[in-house]
């Protein structure tokens, strides 16, 4: 569905889109094209465009991005080996329901890219934000130089530029890789590290490494990153479909101007005429806004639209039924709806089954058992506690079902305090002719206060047979 990857306008991607793509190609037709009246040389875009509403959506991620690891929404803790997700603090223990947790995120985003293109690529992607807001950086410092340090020569006027976007783009990298570090570090032991300059630990190696590649990737990589790394765009060939939200140009009267406006705000540096399936285009709508602007003043609407796929309606079209507004169009969209829906719940009741305090007993059959001076015979068992909760908890342990049964503990009632985990062998004792069976079923409970919930765990005491008793 998708083209090749248009090398020449990847390489020259953003600042150069307007010189690259304004060469007439040779091989093309010339479009055919009517003369338009200009009717409204003021007209303006209305307040709630693309570009705008990218602006804002833009500035909430950034928020969020920083957010997150400070607030263990989401957050892999790698030297603690805990999982944040949602409010949950999760044990690598937990392995699955963390599992789980990575899939639906990443079927989330699947769906979301069969519904609705690249929107994720265009609206909240944390690589392209940065690229475009370093390009704005670089126009802005260009633009003050220029303007106040005139009398320069252009070569100095160049290296001062220069030298002010790297100082402003090293100072944001050094801050951007805290965040993403923070991600998977401690911050309090990330913001030590870096306080004591440390390259020597691997966190400091990290963290260096990291700084070094984010300086890298908005100083000079940037938009490239999306035509030749980031292996999400090449998927969307495979992900989207005839239905999918695409950006189109659609020219049935055959009035564009050739103003090549949509082609010079592009930072993808691509001419979305050629088609709507070129694999640079992140359907970001920035298109849309520069023909609605260009159109405008000619009286007519946009001729580049988002719209449902190649030959679909156009986005926002009021004939539209309400569910194929959002994005229903087919079966396989509905039952893509059902899964994520049925996914979410699935998720939500296995993390409010979750408990904070983790209890496992089970047998140690080392030895089956052992006879005591005192006429009793024990068993061995071994208790994993592990308190993955906020605030302290305590554990007492019952045995149901064995006659005048002991535990070999100091107390049945063992506190465990918040983040602890204990893993300890104990013995339970019953009197040597107090059971006549060699295998007796029986339970242990943990109650754990004051969460209040409970575990039982069904075993097995072994007592001797007759004859070894005597
Ligand atoms: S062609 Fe239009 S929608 Fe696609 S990347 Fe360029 S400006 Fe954005
Ligand atoms: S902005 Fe619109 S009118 Fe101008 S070249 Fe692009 S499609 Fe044609």
């Amino acid at each position: 569905m998708y083209g090749e990857l248009n090398t020449t306008t990847a390489k020259n991607s953003t600042i150069t889109a307007e010189k690259t793509t304004d060469l007439p190609d040779p091989k093309k037709p010339a479009r055919p094209r009517k003369k338009l009246p200009v009717i409204n040389k003021d007209f303006q875009l209305e307040k709630y465009n693309w570009h705008r509403l990218r602006r804002i959506l833009h500035l909430v991620c950034f928020l969020v991005f920083v957010s997150l690891p400070f607030f263990n929404v989401m957050r892999f803790d790698i030297p603690r080996q805990r999982f944040y997700f949602a409010g949950f603090e999760l044990w690598i223990n937990e392995f699955a329901i963390i599992f789980f947790s990575m899939m639906f995120l990443l079927f989330v985003l699947t769906a979301v890219s069969m519904l609705y293109g690249r929107v994720y690529c265009g609206y909240l992607c944390p690589q392209m934000i940065f690229s475009e807001a370093s390009i704005n950086l670089e126009e802005k410092i260009k633009t003050f130089i220029n303007k106040h340090f005139i009398k320069k020569s252009l070569a100095v006027r160049n290296w001062m530029n220069r030298i002010a976007v790297y100082a402003v783009l090293g100072i944001a990298s050094v801050f951007l890789a805290f965040v993403f570090i923070s991600y998977f570090v401690e911050r309090r032991d990330l913001f030590q590290s870096r306080i004591s300059f440390d390259i020597v630990t691997a966190g400091g190696i990290a963290g260096a490494v990291v700084t070094l590649i984010t300086f890298a990737d908005f100083a000079f990589l940037r938009q490239r990153f999306c035509t030749t790394v980031c292996p999400y765009g090449y998927l969307q060939g495979i992900l989207g479909d005839d239905n999918t939200l695409v950006v189109q140009y659609r020219d049935p009267e055959q009035i564009c101007v050739e103003c090549k406006k949509c082609v010079r705000v592009c930072h993808m540096g691509i001419d979305i005429r050629n088609s709507p399936y070129q694999i640079e285009c992140i359907h970001c709508g920035e298109c849309v806004d520069a023909c609605r602007l260009i159109m405008g003043k000619f009286g007519k609407d946009t001729l580049v639209h988002y719209a449902w796929g190649e030959k679909g309606e156009l986005l926002g079209d009021k004939k539209a039924k309400w569910y194929q507004r959002i994005g229903l169009r087919d079966a396989k969209r509905v039952a893509v709806f059902a899964i994520i829906f049925v996914y979410a719940t699935a998720l939500m009741t296995a993390f409010s089954m979750r408990h904070s305090v983790l209890v496992y007993i089970a047998p140690n059959r080392a030895t089956l058992y052992r006879i005591g001076d005192d006429n009793r015979i024990y068993n061995t068992f071994r208790m994993t506690l592990a308190n993955r909760g906020n605030q302290d908890a305590t554990v007492r342990l019952t045995v149901n079902k064995l006659p005048d049964v002991k535990i070999s503990l100091p107390s049945n009632e063992i506190s465990l305090k918040a983040g602890e985990t204990i893993q300890q062998e104990f013995e339970i004792s019953v009197p040597a002719n107090s059971l006549t069976q060699e295998i007796n079923h029986f339970e242990i409970v943990g109650d754990v206060l004051p969460e209040g919930t409970k575990d039982t765990f069904d075993d097995t005491f072994i007592m001797p047979l007759e004859k070894e008793k005597k």
